[in-house]
C-alpha cells in the first residue's frame, strides 16, 4: 500500500493556470511570495502534515478523544498536542494572516491549497487550526469591546497558535434556525455574563493549547425575537488573571467519523464574555467566520477524495481479477488480468480524478479571488473577484462536500472488500468526509444562499459577472481545434445553465416553495458548469504543448472524460429544475 503524496504538482500547474504571479504576486503585500517562493513554502507545509500528521491520523480515529467528568477535561489523542505544538512552531498557524499581528501574510489561496494537504492528512487535527482561522478572519473585521481581550490582545495569541478559537452557534433546539438561540448573556460591568448550553462545538475542550476562546451567540435581555436578536460574544476559557471563567465541557459526543475532533456539550455558567461588534449584530461576525469555513468545508471532500483516490489506484495496480473484454488486449502469461484493463475501473477511477482536480481547480480560482477582493489595487477587479467568491462559495461547499463523499464511495469500489476494511484508510475517509454535507450550514442551505440570495443580489450582477468569464474564456479558446470539443459543450451547458436561471428567476422570486423545492439540483448543474469552465481553462493552459507532453495527456485524457460523461449531467439537474414543486408539494406527508 503506498501512502498519500501531495498534489504539488497539480497544485504548482493550477497555480499558473489562474495567472498566480501576474494576478496575486504583484499586488504590494504579496510580492515576496512569487509563486516559487510560495511553492517552497507549500513544500514545506505538505512534508510536515504527511511525515508528522498522517501516521498519527489512522491511530487518532482509534482512539478518539477521552472525556472526564469530574473535571470537566478532555484528552485528545496521542501526538496530538506535540504537533499542535510543532505545526504552531513552525509557523503554519499564521501562514495567511498579516505580519502586523505576527502573521507571515502569504495569499489566502497558497494556505488554503495548503490545508488540502493537512486534511488529507489529518482531517480531526485539521479542525483545530482550521476553526481558530475561521475565529481570526472574524476578529479581523469585527471589533471586540474590551480592555483585556481586545482584538490586539486576541490576535496575536491565536496566530502563533498559543491559544484556539471554537465557533459556539449550534443548542439542543436550534442548529439552522438560529433564530431560536435561548443563550443568554447579562450586561455585568464593561462586560457581560453568559448562562446557556451549546452543543457539537467542535475542539470546544482540549488538552492542546493553553487557552480557548469562544467565539458564542447569545441574547441580550432587550434582544428582539428571531436572528435579529442575536449578539456574539469572546468568551476565554481561562481569564487574564489565570482563574478558569466557568464555561465547562459537559461531555463529547460518539459519531461517525472525525473521531479524534472534539464535539463538546459546553455549559455557559454565568461565564465571563465581551461583545463583539455591534448588539444585536452578531450574524456579522459569525459570518466572517462561516464564510472562510465553508471554503474549508468544500476542500474536506477535495482533499479526502484524492487521498481516497491514491489508495483505489494503488490498490487497482497490484490487483488481478478477471479477463478483459477484449481479448487482444489480456495479458496470457498471468492467470489474470490487471484490473485496469476494465473499462468500468477506469471509468470509476476517471470519475474521481476529473471532478476532483476540476473541484481543485475551482478553489484555486476562488481562494485567489478572495485575495483580490481584499487587496487588488484595482477597484473593478477587486469588486468582481468578490463577486466570484459570494457567488460561488455556496457551490464549493456543497458540491465539493457531496462530490468528496460519493468520490470517496467510488474509490472503496475501486477496491472492492479491500476498501471496507480498515486495512485501507478509505473506511476511514468516508466516514470523516459525511459530515461536510451537514456542518456550516447543510448543504440545502447553501442551495438557497445561491438562489435566494446570491442570484438576485445587486439585480442579478453576481450572475453577470460569472457569465462574463465564461463567455470571455469560450471566445478566447475558440478557434483552437484540439478545443473544440470542449468549446461547444461549455457553450451548450452554459446557454442551458442561463435558461434555466431566467425561468427560475420569474418564478421563485413570487413562489418561495419553488425556490426550496429546485435550490439543491440546481446548485447541482450550476457546479458543473463551473467545473466545466476550470476545466477548459486548465485545457487552454497545456494545449500549446508538445502532444507527447505528460501534463497535457493527463490533462487532456482526464478533461475529455470530464466534457463527455461527467458535464451532461447539468442536463438531467435541469430537467429537473424544471419539474419544479409540485412532486414534492402535492405529497400526503401521512404516506411517507
Ligand atoms: C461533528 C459535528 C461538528 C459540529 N461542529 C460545530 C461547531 O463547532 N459549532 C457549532 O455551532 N455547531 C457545530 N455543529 C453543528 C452543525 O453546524 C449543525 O449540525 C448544522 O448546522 C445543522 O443543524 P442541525 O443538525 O440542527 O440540523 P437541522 O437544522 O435540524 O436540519 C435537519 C434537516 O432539515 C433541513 N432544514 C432545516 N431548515 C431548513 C430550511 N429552512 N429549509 C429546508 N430545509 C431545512 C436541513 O437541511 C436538514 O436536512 C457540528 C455538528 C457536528 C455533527
Amino acid at each position: 500500500m503506498s501512502a498519500y503524496k501531495a498534489p504539488l504538482e497539480d497544485i504548482r500547474f493550477l497555480l499558473e493556470a489562474f495567472d498566480y504571479n501576474e494576478r496575486v504576486q504583484s499586488i504590494p503585500r504579496f510580492e515576496d511570495f512569487d509563486l516559487d517562493t510560495a511553492m517552497d513554502l507549500l513544500e514545506g507545509y505538505a512534508s510536515f502534515c504527511v511525515e508528522v500528521l498522517q501516521p498519527l491520523n489512522g491511530p487518532a480515529d482509534a482512539f478518539g478523544v477521552k472525556y472526564n467528568p469530574d473535571d470537566h477535561s478532555v484528552t485528545t489523542a496521542p501526538g496530538f498536542k506535540e504537533a499542535y505544538q510543532q505545526y504552531a512552531e513552525n509557523g503554519f498557524t499564521a501562514l495567511p494572516f498579516p505580519q502586523e499581528h505576527g502573521g507571515i501574510g502569504a495569499p489566502v489561496v497558497v494556505s488554503t491549497l495548503g490545508s488540502e494537504v493537512l486534511i488529507a492528512s489529518n482531517k480531526s487535527f485539521s479542525m483545530c487550526p482550521g476553526l481558530t482561522a475561521g475565529l481570526i478572519d472574524s476578529l479581523e473585521e469585527h471589533e471586540v469591546h474590551s480592555d483585556i481581550y481586545g482584538n490586539a490582545d486576541l490576535l496575536p495569541k491565536l496566530i502563533s497558535g498559543e491559544w484556539a478559537g471554537t465557533m459556539c452557534l449550534t443548542e439542543p433546539q436550534c442548529g439552522t434556525d438560529l433564530g431560536l438561540i435561548k443563550t443568554k448573556a447579562e450586561p455585568f460591568g464593561d462586560h457581560f455574563k453568559l448562562t446557556g448550553t451549546k452543543i457539537w462545538i467542535t475542539f470546544g475542550e482540549q488538552d492542546i493549547t493553553e487557552n480557548i476562546i469562544h467565539l458564542v451567540l447569545a441574547r441580550l435581555p432587550d434582544a428582539p425575537p428571531g436572528i435579529r436578536g442575536i449578539s456574539a460574544f469572546v468568551v476565554p476559557k481561562i481569564n487574564d488573571d489565570g482563574s478558569r471563567n466557568p464555561v465547562f465541557c459537559g461531555g463529547t459526543d460518539h459519531k461517525m467519523g472525525i473521531h479524534a475532533s472534539p464535539t463538546c456539550v459546553m455549559n455557559f455558567e454565568d461565564a465571563e464574555g465581551w461583545i463583539v461588534g455591534e448588539p444585536h449584530r452578531g450574524m456579522r461576525a459569525m459570518f466572517t467566520m462561516m464564510n472562510a469555513a465553508r471554503l474549508n468545508v468544500g476542500i474536506e471532500g477535495v482533499a479526502l477524495g484524492e487521498a481516497a483516490y491514491q489508495s483505489a489506484l494503488s490498490f487497482a495496480r497490484d490487483r488481478r481479477q478477471s479477463r478483459s473484454l477484449a481479448p487482444a488486449k489480456s495479458d496470457r502469461n498471468a492467470e489474470a488480468d490487471n484490473i485496469l484493463v476494465h473499462p468500468d475501473v477506469r471509468r470509476m477511477l476517471l470519475e474521481i480524478k476529473s471532478t476532483n482536480e476540476g473541484l481543485r481547480g475551482l478553489v484555486a480560482w476562488i481562494a485567489m479571488c478572495y485575495d483580490l477582493s481584499h487587496h487588488a489595487t484595482d477597484e473593478e477587479e477587486k469588486a468582481k473577484a468578490s463577486d466570484l467568491v459570494a457567488l460561488l462559495t455556496p457551490i464549493i461547499k456543497s458540491y465539493g462536500s457531496e462530490r468528496g463523499f460519493d468520490n470517496i464511495s467510488t474509490a472503496m469500489q475501486v477496491m472492492g472488500g479491500a476498501g471496507f476494511t480498515s486495512d485501507w484508510p478509505v473506511e476511514q475517509y468516508m466516514r470523516d468526509e459525511r459530515i461536510a454535507m451537514i456542518y456550516e450550514g447543510t448543504n440545502h442551505i447553501q442551495a438557497l444562499d445561491l438562489v435566494g440570495r446570491k442570484m438576485p443580489m445587486h439585480g442579478g450582477r453576481l450572475m453577470r459577472v460569472f457569465a462574463g468569464e465564461v463567455t470571455s474564456l469560450i471566445r478566447e479558446c475558440s478557434g483552437n481545434e484540439a478545443l473544440a470539443p470542449f468549446v461547444a459543450a461549455l457553450k451548450t451547458e452554459s446557454k442551458r445553465l442561463n435558461d434555466t436561471t431566467m425561468k427560475l428567476g420569474a418564478v421563485a422570486m413570487s413562489d418561495h416553495e419553488v425556490m426550496g423545492a429546485v435550490a439543491s439540483n440546481f446548485l447541482n448543474q450550476f457546479a458543473l458548469v463551473t467545473l466545466g469552465y476550470v476545466w477548459l481553462k486548465q485545457l487552454s493552459k497545456v494545449v500549446d504543448r508538445d502532444e507527447s507532453d505528460a501534463l497535457r495527456r493527463s490533462k487532456f485524457q482526464t478533461g475529455r472524460y470530464f466534457f463527455e460523461l461527467v458535464l451532461p449531467d447539468a442536463a438531467g439537474y435541469a430537467a429537473k429544475v424544471a419539474v419544479g414543486k409540485e412532486p414534492m408539494t402535492d405529497v400526503d406527508v401521512d404516506l411517507l
